[in-house]
């Protein structure tokens, strides 16, 4: 299947790619490289012998998309593009919304010009807010939190609203947990612009001496060791959730929504002492104050993934810190080096 992936460049995006390419589908990269390096095509073209058409096109940009969508003509689209920083969306909320909201509307557009009737989604597990229940179901109300959030549920409804208007058209919503890890090969990983944000990225930091202390933020949360619990996902087996939700959306037109996490929920202070013992290295840090906005913990259901897609998490979190650690320490300066 002709594939557009928007965002492909990116870090689910690419290991996304790597997946398709593994079942024979044909992939094009729409992106702007706005968070990402060109460098990823030649580690994609190095891991899975080909390299992929690469259109370098802001999703925002109407003419641009259409020539994209009447050269290519996909049959379905994966569309990663997108500003994901909960932090900066308070800073830049028109941003974000013009990028995630506007960018799917122009998608929607231009994929319906050239009769492309399936679309797969990424979304965030930021859309249901602050827990009513753990964990998570697909059921769980939605009232994102933050700026971040609001453009991931207002995309979702977008999209949904479009589905309803184009009864023979599928659309698939993924509401990602914690996306870490990198793959096995040690040359595709998270490449993160300036200081992490996130925890896995900016403990594989100090492990490789970039950075010299982890913050953590806050230990008096109402959490097995007071320090907060997500739950993480590895890259690839999220990558493997879109192969799963393509295949069922281009079965079935209608909306349809999975959480896709482990099911399971782990500490900072977890994590530290994962990635410790699989890179052989001390992970400084420091108790900090709580970071404002976060959530003591949250983790998914993931059971609908496993009865409707046939999908579920093979890897935990050994797994996630030890392609981690390859990732980081065969590219300390990631994709720049
Ligand atoms: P990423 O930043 O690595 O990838 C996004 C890609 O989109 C980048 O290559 C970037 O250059 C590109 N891009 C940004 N704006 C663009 C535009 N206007 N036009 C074309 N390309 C553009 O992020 P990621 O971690 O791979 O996330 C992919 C998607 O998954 C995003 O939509 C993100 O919101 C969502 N998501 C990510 C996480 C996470 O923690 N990583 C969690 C839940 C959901
Ligand atoms: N965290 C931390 N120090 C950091 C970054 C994150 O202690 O430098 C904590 C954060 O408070 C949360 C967990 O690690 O409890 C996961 O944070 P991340 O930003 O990776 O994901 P999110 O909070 O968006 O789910």
């Amino acid at each position: 299947m002709r594939v557009l992936v928007t965002g492909g460049a990116g870090y689910i995006g690419s290991h996304t790619i790597v997946e398709l390419v593994a079942k024979g589908h044909d992939v094009c990269i729409v992106d702007t490289f706005r968070n990402s390096s060109p460098e990823v095509l030649n580690r994609l073209e190095e891991i899975t012998g080909v390299r992929p058409l690469l259109h370098k096109v802001d999703v925002r940009d109407r003419a641009g998309m259409k020539t994209v969508m009447e050269s290519y003509k996909p049959e379905a689209v994966i569309h990663f593009a997108g500003l994901k920083a909960v932090g900066e969306s308070a800073e830049i909320p028109l941003e974000y919304y013009d990028v995630n909201v506007q960018g799917t509307v122009v998608l929607l557009e231009t994929m319906q010009a050239v009769g492309c009737k399936t679309v797969v989604f990424s979304s965030s597990a930021t859309v249901y807010g602050a827990p009513q229940y753990l964990p998570y179901d697909e059921a769980h109300p939605c009232a994102p939190s933050n700026v971040y959030g609001q453009t991931k549920h207002m995309a979702e409804q977008i999209l949904t609203d479009w589905q309803l208007a184009n009864p023979d058209s599928s659309v698939v919503l993924l509401r990602y947990f914690n996306p870490v890890g990198a793959h096995s090969s040690g040359r595709m990983g998270e490449d993160p612009d300036g200081p992490p944000n996130n925890l896995m990225p900016f403990v594989a930091q100090v492990a490789v001496g970039r950075r010299e202390k982890l913050a953590v933020f806050g230990d008096d949360y109402d959490t097995p060791d007071g320090t907060g619990v997500r739950d993480y996902i590895h890259v690839t087996d999220l990558a493997r959730a879109h192969i799963s939700a393509l295949d069922y959306g281009v079965k079935q037109a209608g909306t349809d929504v999975f959480n896709i996490g482990t099911g399971t929920g782990y500490s900072v202070l977890d994590m530290i002492k994962a990635f410790s013992k699989a890179s052989g290295r001390e992970i400084a840090y420091e108790v900090a104050p709580r970071r404002v906005g976060d959530l003591a913990s949250y983790y998914a259901n993931p059971a609908k993934a496993g009865t409707v897609l046939g999908w579920s998490a093979e890897r935990g979190i050994e797994d996630i810190c030890t392609s981690t650690w390859k990732w980081q320490s065969d590219n300390p300066r990631g994709y720049g080096a």
